[in-house]
C-alpha cells in the first residue's frame, strides 16, 4: 500500500479491530452497571475507536473530547504535553472512562489522569486501543487494551504521520 511516498504493511486488519472493540465494549457494559458514564476521546487519534466503541456499547453514555498537543511531524515523543481543547463539562461525581488511541511512553496519559483526577469524577479508567508497552517510561493504569503492539510506528484508524493516513481502515506501520 502506497500514500505520500511511504510503504505501509498491515499490522491489524479492519475485521480484528472490529471483533476486539466489541469485545471491549461487552467488558465496558459489564463493568459499569449504573450510574452517568462519560467516554471522553482524546483528539485527534481516538476519534475513529471512540466513534465505533460508543455504539458497540449497550450501556447509555455520554461523549466529551479532550485535546493535547502531539507529535506534530516528528515520530518520537519530546516528552512536552499541552492542553489544546479542554472538557465541555464538569465530571465531577461521573463514571469517566478516557478513550485513547495508543499509549507509548505514557507520558500524555500521565498528564491526563492527573488533570482529570483533580475534577472528582467517581471513578476515573482508560481504554486504549494500542499499548506500545515496550517503549513505556512511566508506569500508568490501562484498564482496557485492544492490543499490545511492537515498538513500531502505526498509522490509520485514526492515528495519523503529520496527519496523513488517518481514514485507512487497518491499522499499518508506516515503513
Ligand atoms: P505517549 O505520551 O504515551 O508517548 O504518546 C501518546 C501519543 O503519541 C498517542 O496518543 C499518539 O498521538 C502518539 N503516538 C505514539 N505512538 C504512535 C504511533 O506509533 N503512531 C502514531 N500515529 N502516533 C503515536
Amino acid at each position: 500500500m502506497q500514500e505520500t511516498g511511504r510503504s505501509l504493511r498491515v499490522l491489524i486488519t479492519e475485521r480484528e479491530i472490529q471483533q476486539r472493540v466489541r469485545e471491549l465494549a461487552e467488558a465496558i457494559d459489564r463493568d459499569y452497571p449504573e450510574g452517568i458514564l462519560y467516554l471522553v476521546g482524546v483528539l485527534k487519534g481516538a476519534a475513529i475507536f471512540l466513534a465505533d466503541l460508543v455504539r458497540a456499547v449497550r450501556r447509555p453514555v455520554r461523549l466529551d473530547f479532550i485535546g493535547i498537543s502531539s507529535y506534530g511531524a516528528a515520530k518520537t515523543s519530546s516528552g512536552e504535553v499541552r492542553l489544546t481543547k479542554d472538557l465541555d463539562v464538569s465530571i465531577a461525581g461521573a463514571h469517566v472512562l478516557v478513550v485513547e488511541d495508543i499509549v507509548d511512553t505514557g507520558l500524555t496519559l500521565r498528564y491526563l489522569l492527573r488533570l482529570l483526577s483533580s475534577r472528582q469524577p467517581r471513578s476515573l479508567r482508560v481504554v486504549a486501543l494500542l499499548d506500545k508497552r515496550e517503549r513505556r517510561v512511566c508506569e500508568v493504569p490501562v484498564d482496557y487494551v485492544g492490543f499490545v503492539i511492537p515498538d513500531q510506528f502505526v498509522v490509520g484508524y485514526g492515528l495519523d504521520y503529520a496527519e496523513d493516513y488517518r481514514g485507512l481502515r487497518d491499522i499499518c506501520v508506516l515503513e
